[in-house]
């Protein structure tokens, strides 16, 4: 049964001086999967070796359960704090069968040898690999290793099972069925989970919660329909998936219904935008329009439901239907665009955007600047849910 883990106003800085964590709070209810996502250096991983134990937080208090494992004064190591660690290079024994290595993870429980062999087996059967027990690590591929090394994670069922970037080193396909294994793995345990990841879709796919990391600090903490539909930043936005971005002005700010009119400053924009206030915005005011995928619509161009004209850049067959990407008049890309139907290149389009997925920020055009070191999806890149699956891989 999973454990409440509570991590209260957490800093580390490393020996080196650089801060990898700033004031991080969060609370996690028993039996939840919480992903953290943020891009290479944000400070995923410092933050699960601290709640493994790993390394010494520098400030702030982590609990699990009821007992404080790391704090001024304690710090509780690793081997006494009942959780369990899947890491991206599956950490395997070498000299161990698939079995032995599952059983050892029972040597602490104080089991008897038999008892841990028929355990190890029957949790081994349940990812899929009873058959290969008595196979040493170097004779089965990448994922066969990964279910290994997550039953040796959730047959000593701890509280707590932390994972780091577990899926990075599979195949595409592979990383998906893998996903839904470990889904459901965990949540028939009802191990509490903490599992990172810089891949949104995965992130989204696999998470009750969802904390997404900056450089340290914990910038939004919520369910993943939560950091879709309302952004706490243009860098939460940008890393969990935009079509494009515009600069704009806000026009008016009418009474009720939550919902601002932007102009965009660009040639191309024939109408104004209703779009959802991520920031408290007047009249007038220079701000930045965040398009997610889901929000545009192709129309032809001489509808007059559009809001901007463009030139199809891009078409790509992708099973369900076309995905465009259209260059706007002073050449700003608006991408990940879905059809039913195949609009060639060079053709003039006109795009819908809807309400709900346009997010307005303060803030100008300047704000646009990449994320450094983001890792993919980049800032334009659709993200892959948004993405239907190809008719092969399904
Ligand atoms: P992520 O897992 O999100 O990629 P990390 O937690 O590995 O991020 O790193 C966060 C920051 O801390 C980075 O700037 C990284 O360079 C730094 N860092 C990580 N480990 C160490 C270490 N052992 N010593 C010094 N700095 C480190
Ligand atoms: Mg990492």
């Amino acid at each position: 049964m999973g454990e409440r883990i509570t991590v209260e106003n957490v800093g580390k800085v490393y020996g080196s001086g650089s801060r990898a964590l700033d004031d991080v709070s969060l609370e996690i209810d028993p039996g939840v999967v919480l992903v953290l996502l943020g891009p290479s250096g944000s400070g995923k991983t410092t933050l699960l070796r601290s709640l493994a134990g790993i390394e010494r937080i520098s400030e702030g208090r982590l609990s699990i359960g009821s007992t404080v494992v790391a704090d001024g004064r304690v710090h509780v190591p690793p081997e006494r704090r009942d959780l369990s660690m899947v890491f991206q290079d599956y950490a395997l024994w070498p000299h161990l069968t698939a079995r032995d290595n599952v059983a050892f993870a029972l040597k602490r429980r104080g089991l008897p040898a038999a008892e841990r062999q028929v355990k190890a087996l029957a949790m081994l059967d349940r990812v899929g690999l009873g058959r290969l027990g008595g196979r040493y690590p170097s004779e089965l591929s990448g994922g066969e290793q990964q279910r290994v090394a997550l039953a040796r994670a959730l047959v000593a069922d701890t509280g707590l099972v932390l994972c780091d970037e577990p899926l990075s080193n599979l195949d595409a396909d592979l990383r998906e069925r893998m996903r839904i294994e470990i889904s459901s793995l965990v949540r028939q345990a009802e191990a509490t989970t903490v599992y990172i990841t810089h891949d949104q879709a995965e992130a989204f796919a696999l998470a009750d919660r969802v904390g997404v990391l900056e450089r340290g600090r914990l910038v939004q903490f919520g369910t993943p329909e939560e950091i879709y539909a309302a952004p706490a930043s243009p860098f939460v936005a940008r890393f969990t998936g935009l079509a494009g971005e515009l600069a704009v002005r806000v026009r008016v700010r009418p009474a009720g219904g939550g919902l601002l009119e932007v102009e965009a400053a660009t040639r191309s924009a024939v109408r104004p935008v209703a779009a959802r206030p991520g920031a408290e915005l007047t009249d007038g005011d220079d701000a930045l329009l965040c398009i997610r995928p889901t929000a545009v619509r192709l129309s032809a161009t001489d509808a007059d439901d559009h809001h901007l004209v463009g030139t199809v850049a891009d078409v790509a067959f992708r099973g369900r239907g076309y995905e465009h990407a259209v260059v706007l008049d002073e050449g700003t890309q608006i991408s990940g665009i879905f059809s039913d139907v195949r609009i060639e290149r060079g053709r003039s389009v006109g795009l819908r955007l809807e309400a709900p997925g346009c997010l307005v920020f303060s803030g100008s055009a300047a704000g646009m600047v990449p994320t450094a070191a983001a890792d993919p999806p980049g800032p334009l890149a659709p993200p892959v849910a948004e993405r239907p699956k190809l008719l092969s891989a399904s």
